[in-house]
């Protein structure tokens, strides 16, 4: 639905508090440029608990410098992001991506070949597998994967090391979840029934999403608000429903006409 709107009070220190109506994720007016070029123009998008938020646009648009920002492997060159309310980078602060409650998602989603299914769910959380039996078994149970605990990445399918990246990236229980075209390298067939599979579990675990995709059928299926991004700007956000049937002009039309 609607975004909701932050609001952020001081504290007896003057620290700034959440409110539970604030937004998991907030981006505000970020740029990027490189070598005088602007990829990203004043792009500002938020993400409220437990919602999906779709970066929607054709190749090249700026969507994964966009989320490349937004996780900390990159800057902006101007703008800044908070998540849960605390700035995590502006143009004083930049924080390392361990350290911003981001969980992270990319098309080739490296699992570590030299670890269990179990040792790669765990790896991300303190003690490890043996310090989290509960939560490493819940997650494969979840995701379908409960037998295969000691296998081994190379033993499994692409849908299958989907899952086990899926399970790993939510082990920690991250504020907001970064997934950037999740689901391009699986085949045709797997694809819609992995989505809705996805969908279920991060709406199980409350999970707030920003999620890439340059598939309009992919947003519709997945996503509570749209930001239509071309040429580096937000041209239009909405509920998806919205976006489809009211594109802000022709070149939004024409790139929701394949879908049915
Ligand atoms: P999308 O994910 O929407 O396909 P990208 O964010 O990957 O788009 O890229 C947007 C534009 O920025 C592209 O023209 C790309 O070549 C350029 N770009 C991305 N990263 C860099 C970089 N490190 N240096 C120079 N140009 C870059
Ligand atoms: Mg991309």
């Amino acid at each position: 639905g609607t975004p909701l709107l932050g609001l952020l009070i001081p504290d007896e220190n003057n620290h700034q508090r959440t409110l539970p109506t604030q937004p998991r994720l907030e981006i505000h007016a970020i740029s990027r440029r490189f070598d005088g070029r602007d990829v990203v123009t004043d792009v500002s998008l938020q993400v409220a608990p437990g919602q999906v938020t779709c970066l929607l646009g054709p190749s090249g648009c700026g969507k994964s410098t966009t989320l490349r920002i937004v996780a900390g492997v990159d800057r902006q060159s101007s703008g800044n992001i908070s998540v849960e309310g605390r700035v995590v980078s502006d143009d004083r602060i930049h924080m390392p991506p361990e350290h911003r409650g981001i969980g992270l998602m990319f098309q080739d989603f490296a699992l570590f070949p030299h670890l269990s299914v179990a040792q790669n769910v765990a790896f991300g959380l303190d003690g490890g597998y043996r310090a989290n039996r509960k939560r490493v078994e819940e997650l494969l149970e979840r995701v379908d994967l409960s037998e295969f605990l000691d296998t081994y990445p190379h033993q499994l399918s692409g849908g299958e090391q989907q899952r086990v990246a899926l399970a790993r990236a939510l082990a920690p229980r991250p504020a907001i979840m970064l997934m950037d075209e999740p689901f391009s390298g699986l085949d045709n067939r797997l694809r819609d029934d992995i989505r809705d599979r996805t969908l279920e579990l991060l709406k199980e675990e409350n999970t707030s999403v920003l999620l890439v995709t340059h598939e309009p059928d992919e947003a519709m299926r997945m996503a509570d608000e749209i930001a239509l991004m071309r040429a580096g700007r937000v041209v239009q956000r909405g509920a998806p429903y919205h976006i489809y049937n009211n594109p802000v002009d022709r070149a939004a039309a024409g790139f929701f006409s394949d879908i049915n």
